[in-house]
């Protein structure tokens, strides 16, 4: 058919028709609708040319309706100028020009198609531009997302690394609370160990100066028999006064019961137990009275002993005279000691008054061997003796240590100058009370007529066969009478049979202890006085003493004159109060 249309168009019909012939039945028959109003296009032409006029319409309109159904608008431009040829051709203006108004507006309507195709190809591009537009302004967001992405990123790893920071650091915390958890367990366990140790310490150290406390009691016991025994053999056997033997034994026991004397007051200083007592005294009295009891050793080492005492020290002061004594008596005595061919001088003065309150300051003063500086403070110390040569004395070496914590229970200190072969002074200061009225009203009290010489009949109630022996040989040298019994009951039976001035009550005893049999005595409504003998401190019996009805207490081994002295002052009082 192109063919056939291509010499249709040099206009040589009928070379042109040659192609269409063979294939115009099949076409027209079996064709596509293109193929066929191509066909009936072109057959229209060929019989236009071949003066077939009407047939040639006929194929026109074929064709014309083929395309109108179709829309093959371009084919339609061809058949319509075809017809107009065609109509030309045949003169027929009117008709011609039918077919050119048709086909002109049909021109019109495909080039403004065109022209709208232009510009909604013009649209499409303005969208495309803004599309792009938009693409840009997308990839722009995009990549500040990008960026902000990348940016959370960074903030996403450091949260991380500040996240796995914090949670070392909370193991850490967690290590160290677990370890500090330890360490206080083991802290409280350390402290639980170190109470039970204490707590064992503090009963050891009890127990041990209970232990001190009891064997220096038994000890006291038996040593106040050897004593006494010696004094019995001395009285009695006159020609053995001047026996080494016998006088090495009582040296002996004496030095013995000083030991443990001084063990037991240690043992009570450092147990807090000793109470100062106020007693009224006369100073110069008193230390008259030591001057006495040491002249023997003044004399053996030809030593010259003095007192100095301040005029202006009050006649009564009111104190622990028995205390200061023992401090006096025990640097004096080593003063003593320690002085050959010397002097040793014993000073009170006074240096204030504060109030009732009077303050003496006591020096024992000597020109004897001196104590050399290293030594000084060590002399102080429990059992502590400073090695010499020439020695002719026996010490404990507690003598100074006594004396320290003495008078630090009155609230002073002891102080020390020497030097070595010049001398030594030891000095303190203490404090009295003086209030005259107080005073003469103690004197008043105490006032006993000691020179009268009852011949009083004693009950002694003691268990202890030595002691029965040394007690009943003090009272008969003292002018008075006594019977001995073993027990309290015993004491029962005798004191409901006899009548006693004064009754001597041992306190330990078997069977029944002194203070109850005293107690069954007073029941029985007897009044005679009862004097407690204990080898214990006066003060750890004295309350119960007094509570079981006793009167008095003597401390065992006892002065023979002090016990006459309580005897005398008992049996008086329970006289005047009958
Ligand atoms: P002791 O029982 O040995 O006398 P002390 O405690 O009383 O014990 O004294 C301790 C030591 O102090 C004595 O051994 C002695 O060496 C020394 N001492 C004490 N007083 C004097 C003194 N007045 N002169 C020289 N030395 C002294």
């Amino acid at each position: 058919m192109n063919i056939a249309s291509a010499y249709f168009a040099i206009d040589e019909f009928d070379e042109g028709n040659l192609y269409l012939d063979d294939i115009k039945d099949n076409i027209l028959k079996n064709g596509d609708e293109e193929s066929k109003m191509r066909m009936n296009s072109l057959m229209g032409i060929y019989t236009t040319n071949h003066n077939k006029k009407a047939e040639a319409e006929q194929h026109y309109v074929t064709a014309e309706k083929i395309a109108k159904d179709n829309q093959f608008n371009s084919y339609l431009i061809s058949i319509y100028e075809n017809r107009v040829r065609h109509h030309k051709l045949y003169n027929e203006p009117e008709k011609a020009k039918v077919y050119k108004a048709k086909l002109d507006s049909l021109n019109k309507v495909l080039y403004s198609e065109d022209k709208l195709n232009n510009i909604q190809k013009a649209a499409v591009q303005i969208e495309l531009d803004e599309y792009k537009i938009q693409l840009d302004k997308i990839e722009k967001v995009n990549q500040k997302h990008q960026k902000s992405l990348k940016e959370s990123k960074l903030i996403v790893i450091l949260f991380i690394v500040i996240l796995v920071v914090l949670l070392l650091l909370l193991l850490t915390l967690y290590k160290n609370i677990k370890l500090r958890e330890q360490a206080n367990f083991e802290l409280t366990q350390a402290n639980e160990a170190l109470k039970e140790a204490k707590e064992k310490a503090e009963e050891a150290s009890q127990l041990k100066s209970q232990f001190v406390s009891t064997i220096t009691h038994e000890l006291r016991t038996p040593l106040y028999g050897v004593i006494g025994i010696t004094n019995i053999i001395l009285d009695e056997h006159k020609e053995l006064g001047n026996s080494p033997h016998l006088k090495s034994l009582k040296f002996s026991a004496k030095y013995l019961l000083s030991l443990v004397n001084d063990i037991l007051q240690i043992n009570k200083i450092e147990e807090k137990r000793i109470v100062l007592e106020n007693l009224i005294f006369n100073l110069t009295d008193e230390i008259t009275t030591i001057k006495n009891s040491v002249e023997y050793i003044a004399d053996k080492n030809n030593d010259k002993l003095s007192i100095e005492i301040d005029t202006a020290i009050p006649e009564f002061l009111i104190g622990d005279k028995l205390r200061l004594s023992q401090i006096v008596m025990n640097l004096v005595s080593n003063a003593l000691k320690f002085t050959k061919n010397g002097e040793v001088v014993i000073m009170a003065d006074l240096k204030r008054v504060e109030g009732k309150t009077h303050f003496i300051e006591f020096k024992i003063k000597d020109t004897g061997i001196g104590i050399a500086k290293e030594d000084q403070e060590k002399i102080f110390d429990k059992f502590v003796q400073i090695e010499r040569k020439e020695e002719d004395y026996q010490g404990t070496g507690l003598g100074l240590s006594i004396v320290s914590r003495l008078i630090e229970l009155f609230d002073s200190e002891i102080l020390l100058e020497s030097e070595e072969n010049v001398g030594t002074t030891f000095m303190f200061t203490i404090g009295f009370e003086y209030d005259e009225e107080k005073s003469r009203e103690i004197i008043n009290n105490i006032d006993v007529d000691l020179s009268s010489s009852h011949l009083y009949n004693i009950l002694v109630v003691e268990d202890n066969k030595i002691n029965q022996m040394v007690t009943k040989k003090i009272i008969q040298n003292s002018n008075m009478s006594c019977t001995i019994v073993d027990d309290g009951y015993a004491a029962l039976v005798a004191l409901d049979r006899e009548t006693f001035d004064l009754v001597l009550m041992d306190i330990n005893m078997p069977l029944i202890n002194g203070f109850d049999t005293t107690r069954k005595i007073r029941e029985k409504g007897i009044k005679t006085p009862i004097i407690a003998l204990t080898a214990f401190d006066k003060q750890e019996v004295m309350e119960e003493a007094l509570a079981a009805g006793m009167n008095d207490i003597m401390v065992k081994p006892f002065e023979p004159t002090k016990l006459y002295q309580v005897i005398t002052n008992q049996v008086k009082n329970s006289e005047n109060a009958g």
